[in-house]
């Protein structure tokens, strides 16, 4: 019922096959700082886009451009193929949901949730109807109305905040690192209520933050920044699996990278036919190992520096020819620190990249 009843009005129905939002070369520099250089990307309809990258790389740049609190000085934002890069923030169909949480804390939540409605002139019991329907969508019961917000925990205000951001019925939602004064728990917790929230009702989630591990568990894609530009976007499984530079690799958490040249990884010593001069990625999981030394056995010696119990996997340090590597083993490996073994990896696990 309340899905419904945030569904898309008439007028904006969306078109088949244009994108929710268009961005077309968007650029914005600073004096001589660029901060975001030929950014291009279309958003889908309905789309839980995520983007990520370190501290500098641009993303609340193109958030606040997105959500028209900036202007880039290049390129076109399209909404729905109308452009709107131009468009003032409160005349576009369009929020965003603060990291600070803005919320009037004189005010009980009923009274935050229903502020939009108030200003549209709503009548009190209808919006504190509306109000009621958004905290039940936020998972607030009925009992925290009447509550003033400075009696709620941070991850209820939380949920305060998004009712009273839904209430204005925007169709495109931003988000600027909502989660990151949470701790780690609370996050989790609200990563998954976040993508059921999206899911539930069908709009369009625009969202940054630091955290890849944030941005696997809500995405449907991943858009990668560095130094202003775009530098991969794909689903949460494709920059795992198909990162296609280090820099996305090693975003991506725990990974091996070694250096290609002439069909060798000449660091272990270990022959790579047919593969071109450049890198490879490889991931903790997919080395194999083996306790002892044997020679004639194929890979290459490492000793164990570490071993580290991460619940349902044992992860090690390994000193290896290449330096210090990460394997990830089943939980059930008996191996201990100083042990020397016979480290392999399926070629076919080595994943390729230029840079
Ligand atoms: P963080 O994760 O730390 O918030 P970010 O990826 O969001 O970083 P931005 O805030 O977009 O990065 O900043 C990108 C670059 O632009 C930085 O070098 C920043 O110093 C610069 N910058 C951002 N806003 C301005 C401004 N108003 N004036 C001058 N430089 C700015």
């Amino acid at each position: 019922m309340i899905a419904a009843d945030l569904s898309m009005t008439q007028d904006s129905r969306p078109v088949l096959g244009q994108a929710a939002l268009s961005l077309q070369g968007l650029s914005r520099s600073f004096g001589s700082l660029q901060a975001l250089s030929s950014v291009s990307l279309d958003i889908e309809e309905g789309e839980f886009f995520t983007i990520v990258g370190p501290s500098g790389s641009g993303k609340t740049t193109l958030l606040r451009i997105l959500a028209g609190l900036d202007q880039p000085t290049e390129g076109q934002l399209l909404l729905r193929g109308r452009d709107i890069t131009r468009l003032a923030p409160n005349k576009r169909p369009t929020a965003m949901v603060f990291q600070s949480l803005a919320l009037f804390d004189h005010r009980t939540v009923g009274e935050n949730v229903g502020f939009a409605l108030k200003m549209r002139g709503i009548a009190k019991a209808k919006r504190d109807a509306r109000a009621r329907e958004l905290l039940e969508l936020v998972r607030l019961g009925a009992e925290y109305f009447d509550k003033p917000v400075t009696q709620c925990s941070g991850g209820e205000r939380q949920r305060v905040a998004l009712a009273r951001v839904l209430a204005s019925e925007p169709e495109i939602l931003f988000f600027d690192e909502p989660l990151s004064a949470l701790d780690y728990r609370l996050r989790k917790t609200l990563e998954v209520e976040l993508r059921a929230l999206q899911k539930r009702t069908g709009r369009t989630f625009v969202y940054i933050t630091h955290s890849l591990e944030e941005a696997m568990v809500m995405s449907d894609r991943i858009g990668i920044m560095r130094d202003g530009q775009l530098v991969q976007v794909g689903s949460p499984a494709e920059i795992y699996g198909r990162p296609d530079s280090r820099f996305v690799a090693s975003f991506m958490g725990e990974v091996n990278i070694l250096k290609v040249a002439e069909g060798r990884l000449p660091e272990l010593d270990l022959p790579l036919p047919g593969t071109p001069d450049g890198y490879v990625v490889l991931r903790p999981e997919a080395l194999r190992l083996e306790e002892g030394t044997e020679t004639g056995a194929p890979g290459f010696a490492a000793r164990v520096a570490e071993v580290f119990r991460l619940g349902s996997r044992v992860q090690l340090h390994l000193e290896s020819p290449a330096g210090l590597m990460i394997a990830e083993l089943p939980a059930e490996t008996q191996i201990r620190p100083g042990a020397t073994a016979r480290v392999s990896f399926a070629p076919e696990a080595a994943h390729w990249v230029a840079e």
